[in-house]
């Protein structure tokens, strides 16, 4: 029996994934239970027993006094600060208010600032810990499957303005990240499969024989089986933080981080023409988008119509949102593109959108043809 304990105790250690970039080195911890050991996780990569929570109602209901627990345990002097739920969270007003609160209690150099919640709340206590006195350290503690799998790696901070998503914002690398799997048992059942719309992506850029895994294992990644998931976020993770350690600040003009685009591109038009409202969610729009890609990639002759079946066999086996047409929305083709091309330059009609070779093979395109774009939209039920 003591052979078996120790076998489930081996299970259940947590993973633990380095992220290596330039000036900066941490690690994703990815496992059950964490928020109860955060304290005894976090002592060793912080310079200072003090802390400052940023969490939103939903999330700190759940998840703040068992984070406060462990931490005074530990011996850390902690304060919490609550955001309201959503999107409209990262604006300029909440980053003042926190900021505010912040500078009030003369905070110190050394003290840091953990993000508890999803990717709203990790963009934002971000961003206040990117800029507070030039930058105090920083903890990711993502409760959202999207945020554990896209927003937490890869140092991306920010707020929202009226002139568009994320146009503030700073790059700051956390200390750690815990990616707790077992908070995911509260969220519902359509931001699991937005996140999971995250993970496919991610196979699709870059790992075929991960996208080959997932074929096989959604059904247990979507149930929340706690191997599956957490292997399926270490290998999204780990996915991210490669693209990252080689393009950290999205300098390069082919590859780096812009593939991080696949499907986004279409996906932005979707959610800027439904609006913001939770109608559309992220990851269903880029669900949809990952499928446009390789619809697009297909037209234009890069990649074999097989893989786009595949993907389209994917999303739908797991009931996740495929088609434009699934959406309970009429869009016309002209103002999906206007969206797309709005912030682009256009040289003689022609696009830049990342594509496919097929199944886990990327690439930046720059001369796509802004009728194939057309074309691809109508086939999907847009009406002209
Ligand atoms: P979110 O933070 O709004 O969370 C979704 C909802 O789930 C919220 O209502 C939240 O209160 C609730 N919630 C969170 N965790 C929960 C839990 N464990 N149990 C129950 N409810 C819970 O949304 P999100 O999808 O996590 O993040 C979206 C944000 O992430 C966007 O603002 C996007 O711009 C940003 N983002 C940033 C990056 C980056 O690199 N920085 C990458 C991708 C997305
Ligand atoms: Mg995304």
């Amino acid at each position: 029996t003591t052979r078996v304990i120790e076998a489930l105790a081996l299970n259940h250690r947590p993973r633990r994934l380095p992220v290596t970039l330039a000036h900066a080195s941490y690690e994703v911890v990815i496992g059950a239970g964490l928020i109860e050991r955060a304290g005894a996780l976090l002592a060793p990569v912080l310079p200072q027993k003090k802390a400052i929570v940023i969490s939103d109602a939903n999330v700190a209901e759940l998840y703040l006094k068992p984070l406060l627990d462990s931490l005074g345990d530990s011996g850390f002097v902690t304060q919490s600060l609550i955001v309201p739920p959503g999107e409209q969270t990262k604006s300029l007003d909440r980053y003042r208010e926190l900021t505010d609160a912040i500078l009030e209690q003369k905070v110190e150099r050394k003290t840091a600032i953990i993000a508890l919640g999803g990717g709203v709340v990790g963009d934002l206590a971000g961003f206040v810990a990117a800029t507070t006195l030039r930058g105090l350290p920083f903890v990711q503690i993502p409760t959202t499957l999207l945020s554990q799998v896209d927003s937490s790696v890869g140092g991306k901070t920010g707020i929202n303005t009226p002139w568009g998503k994320n146009l503030l914002g700073a790059f700051h690398q956390p200390a750690i990240v815990l990616a707790d799997i077992s908070t995911l048992a509260t969220l519902p059942p359509r931001e699991i499969k937005a996140g999971y719309a995250e993970i496919v992506k991610s196979a699709l850029i870059g790992d075929a024989g991960f996208f080959a895994w997932c074929e096989n294992n959604a059904p247990r990644i979507l149930g929340q089986d706690p191997d599956t998931l957490a292997e399926a976020v270490e290998r999204a993770c780990s996915f991210k933080a490669r693209v990252v350690a080689d393009d950290e600040k999205e300098k390069k003009a082919e590859g780096g981080r812009a593939l991080l685009n696949l499907g986004h591109t279409f996906g932005h038009a979707l959610e800027a023409e439904m609006g913001y409202d939770g109608r559309l969610l992220h990851g269903e729009a880029v669900s949809i988008g990952l499928r446009l890609a390789f619809m697009l990639s297909v037209r234009l002759g890069y990649c074999p119509a097989t893989d786009l079946d595949r993907v389209t066999a994917h999303l739908q086996a797991n009931d996740m949102p495929a088609r434009i047409s699934d959406l309970p929305q009429t869009f016309s083709v002209g103002t999906l593109l206007n969206h797309m091309t709005r912030d682009k330059k256009m040289e003689g009609g022609k696009l830049t959108f990342v594509l496919v070779r097929g199944i886990g093979q990327a690439f930046t395109c720059r001369d796509v043809p802004e009728e194939a774009v057309k074309a691809v939209l109508a086939e999907d039920g847009c009406v002209p």
